[in-house]
């Protein structure tokens, strides 16, 4: 029998970022309690709940009190040790489970997952010393990128590979752990596609969204994607494929690199709400936010469908070199949903909020999108 988490109940999440943010503010709205974890005080999603556990998430003991305050666990992050979260999960429900934390958080668990279920994915390599590099290398032409098997994001602990001479600076940067080699993918876009999933295993997926990187931070998501039709659909066949290869219980992010052939693969899992998800609380039915607690609360899934295309762009730390942005000026010139995430550091390349465009003509949006951010340089063109 699955379990039935109703409104009034509480939530407990794992992490105090922005997501836990978000996710914590569709909880009010829907009338759950909501308590946070988080290794900081006055986090982002700390801000906006009932009560904040600041400990390490390696403190097992913080870890068994903050479950007896809740009814249910999920995550907003994945770093987190996995015994934390299988200590969490002997106390308390907890969506998605810690099997899929960890086979989500490390590379070569995860795409060797990808792999076996059939999934596309780059030819990968684990490599774990400069020998082994030197031989998967010249297996792909040199021409690769090499990524630590753990703790990585927004391209940290990631080196281009492009010839031969780059494999020792490449090992040396990457300081020896274990590592992936995969072969550089020569793509035409980046997409992502975020589905959700209940216990009973009914399945709901957004249309697909194509991503614009800065230096390898995601600056603005364009919904829906600017593809063929039948690669949307291609797009979310895959994801409803991972979701239920993984017994997903919750919401997870699939990024997918769209290739000059036409074909689709598989980069990346986030198994929690995604950046380029942020545009659903205005342009869907059912926010990202709100369908990861109908998925860990047991409750149905709501509808994905767009009630218009949306274009969200990421305002990082750098839009403070100057002082605070002029935000009555940004709001009067640019007609967009303002979401700040409560962060009193704006250090360069930190997220710090976005701007959500809704409208009818996806190219104006876009125009508009970009125009704020290099006007009031949102990131580091
Ligand atoms: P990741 O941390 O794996 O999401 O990688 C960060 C970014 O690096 C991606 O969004 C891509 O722009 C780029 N990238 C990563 N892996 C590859 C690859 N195998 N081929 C081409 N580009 C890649």
């Amino acid at each position: 029998m699955t379990q039935v988490i109703l409104p009034g109940k509480t939530i407990g999440m794992v992490g105090g970022g922005q997501l836990g943010r978000m996710v914590g503010l569709a909880a009010r709205h829907m009338g759950y309690g909501f308590v946070v974890f988080s290794p900081e005080s006055g986090s982002p999603a700390g801000q906006i709940a009932d009560q904040e556990f600041v400990g390490s998430f390696d403190d097992l003991i913080l870890f068994a009190q903050f479950a007896e305050a809740v009814d249910v666990v999920t995550f907003e992050f994945e770093n987190i040790p996995c015994r934390s979260m299988q200590l969490l999960e002997s106390l308390k429900s907890v969506h998605p489970s810690s099997h899929i934390l960890e086979t989500t958080q490390h590379r070569l668990r995860e795409k060797t997952f990808l792999r076996e279920a059939g999934i596309p994915v780059a030819r990968f390599f684990a490599v774990n010393s400069i020998e082994e590099l030197e031989t998967a290398a010249a297996s792909i032409g040199f021409n690769g990128v090499l990524k630590t098997a753990a703790f990585g994001y927004d391209g940290k602990g990631q080196c281009r590979i492009k010839s031969k001479s780059d494999l020792t600076a490449a090992w040396a940067v990457n300081k020896g752990v274990p590592c992936v080699l995969e072969e550089w993918v020569s793509f035409k876009k980046e997409i992502s596609v975020m589905v959700a999933r209940n216990a009973l295993g009914e399945v709901a997926v957004y249309p697909a969204v194509e991503n614009i990187h800065v230096d390898h931070i995601l600056h603005m998501s364009i919904s829906p994607a600017r593809i063929d039709p039948a690669f949307m659909i291609a797009a979310s066949e895959l994801a409803v494929k991972i979701a239920d290869k993984l017994k997903l219980v919750g919401i997870l992010g699939v990024e997918m690199f769209y290739l000059d052939n036409g074909s689709l693969v598989v980069n990346e899992l986030a198994p929690r709400t995604h950046n380029s998800g942020h545009h659903t609380i205005e342009a869907s039915i059912t926010s990202q936010f709100e369908q990861q607690i109908r998925a860990v609360c047991g409750l149905p899934l709501g509808p994905t469908y767009s009630v218009s295309p949306a274009v969200m762009v990421n305002i990082l730390g750098d839009a403070w070199s100057d002082g605070v942005p002029p935000w009555d000026r940004i709001l009067t010139d640019f007609p967009a949903s303002l979401h700040l995430y409560g962060k009193s550091e704006p250090r360069p390349k930190r997220k710090m909020g976005h701007l959500t465009f809704t409208g009818s003509s996806q190219e104006t949006l876009t125009l508009q999108a970009e125009s704020v951010a290099r006007k009031y340089r949102f990131t580091q063109f």
